[in-house]
């Protein structure tokens, strides 16, 4: 565990006025274009804890985006990049390459799902992931259109906006699009209109139907989808649904994209979340909680499709940095020694009856899912009606940042808390966490 105290400690008003003066550096300094959940600006963090300018130590259950799911500044990540970062910290792997990179290949071609023979590829954002996922898609099969999914988020280049769902604020104003996009419905259980039992059913016939349709199976080249939804709402699937969509993708010589860049690396309580949805994909995207926060990702897939591109046709200047590298399999190796997918099940365990008893007794609660340390709640309208309620959340969000626990909301309509604490979190400040929500919520609901 690292040298930072795990426990919550307000010294003053949350921002304090360290981090308002930072903020107006910022305003001077920083596109508006680049906004901040919480400005808060922080100076050391480790285990569940930030602790920021003004020496406040706030509970993290954001993981910076589900990135630092082994803590910040891990001990095993501090000593590689150390390391690493001595002896060379570039020289491309196009160029002259090194070690650490197909190390990390080797490890991703061991750790995602299937036993086949695999394959990866290194780059720098989960959006450059996904992109060169896409790109060997259509170099593999020769054909070019690809299905995306409503409440999909799959990043912020010219062709993940378009793949992504959701216009405001990730879309508006950025186009035109790349093409050649479609988009057809998630099996979303909560909000499907003949009700969850029947939504796999239906949202799987309704994807059968419109690609047929509108697209032709033999112009398709991928389908993509999260196992998890992450932005668009920690939407877990229907049941059966995803192996509905790869087994009728096989069947078409199309390629089944998971993008596992949010869900990845135990946070879900096992290395991947297809594990649990009984998919085996073609290709998958990783990022986030590779490297325990420096920036790398991966696209690891089937060797056939994977080495259908020509030599040259991948790469990057920096895909794989090898300090990067160096993080990751200290990662890895700290998900495996520690049992790290066992920590995301506990949490599971805790938040899930915990929250499932708050919406028990509050009807703005209209659900409550998600898989190990991967959870949210959706607030309505209550009172009978589930219609969104995104005011609600806001506010329930920022009353926690002033208390001192560091939330992220999520959602197409803007109206889910999610929760994303680091894999090393503590039992008691996991629960103290929790017992902030519950108070806000019992005052504002
Ligand atoms: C965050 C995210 C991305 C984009 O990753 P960046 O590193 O921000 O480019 C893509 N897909 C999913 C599912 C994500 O959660």
């Amino acid at each position: 565990m690292s040298m930072v105290p795990q426990q919550r400690l307000l010294r003053t008003e949350i921002p304090g006025p360290r981090s308002l003066e930072l903020h107006v550096r910022k305003s001077a300094a920083v596109s508006a274009g680049v906004g901040t959940t919480l400005p808060v600006y922080i100076e050391r963090a480790g285990g569940g804890i930030l602790v920021d300018v003004d020496g406040n130590q706030l509970i993290d259950f954001g993981s910076g985006i589900a990135v630092t799911s082994v803590g910040n500044a891990a001990p095993r990540i501090v000593e590689a990049v150390r390391q690493q970062v001595g002896d060379f910290t570039h020289t491309c792997f196009m160029v002259t390459p090194y070690e650490e990179y197909l190390a990390v290949c080797e490890a991703l071609n061991e750790v995602t799902p299937g036993t086949h023979e695999k394959r990866s590829a290194l780059f720098n954002s989960g959006s450059e992931a996904v992109e060169n996922a896409i790109k060997i898609a259509r170099h593999a099969t020769g054909r070019t259109a690809v299905i995306a999914f409503d409440h999909a988020y799959h990043g912020r280049t010219n062709l993940t906006m378009a793949l992504t769902a959701k216009s405001m604020p990730y879309k508006h104003g950025f186009g035109p699009f790349a093409g050649d996009i479609y988009r057809v419905p998630m099996a979303y259980p909560y909000r499907w209109p003949t009700g969850p039992d029947r939504c796999a059913e239906e949202a799987f016939a309704a994807f059968v139907e419109q690609v047929h349709a509108q697209v032709g199976e033999t112009n398709v080249a991928a389908v993509i989808v999260e196992p998890i939804q992450g932005e668009g709402g920690f939407i877990v699937p229907a049941p059966g649904f995803l192996r509905a969509v790869a087994e009728w993708c096989r069947e078409h010589g199309i390629v089944f994209i998971a993008d596992e860049i949010q869900s990845g690396f135990c946070r879900t309580g096992d290395w991947f979340a297809s594990t649990h949805e009984g998919v085996v994909p073609d290709l998958i995207t990783t990022a986030k909680g590779i490297a325990g926060g420096l920036p790398l990702a991966a696209v690891t897939g089937r060797a056939e499709l994977m080495d259908a591109v020509h030599g040259g046709g991948l790469g990057g200047t920096y895909g794989g940095n090898p300090v990067a590298c160096a993080a990751a399999l200290a990662a890895i190796e700290t998900m495996r020694a520690d049992d790290l997918a066992g920590a995301a099940k506990r949490i599971e365990s805790i938040m899930v009856s915990r929250l499932q008893a708050m919406a028990a007794k509050y009807d703005v609660i209209g659900d409550v899912r998600g898989r190990g340390a991967m959870i949210a709640v959706e607030l309505v309208q209550g009172g009978g009606s589930t219609q969104p309620n995104s005011a609600l959340t806001a506010q329930i969000s920022a009353a926690c940042h002033r208390e001192g626990l560091v939330t992220l909301t999520a959602g197409t309509f803007g109206n889910v808390l999610r929760f994303l604490p680091p894999l090393v979190i503590g039992e008691d400040l996991l629960n103290e966490g929790i017992d902030i929500i519950e108070g806000v919520v019992a005052r504002l609901a």
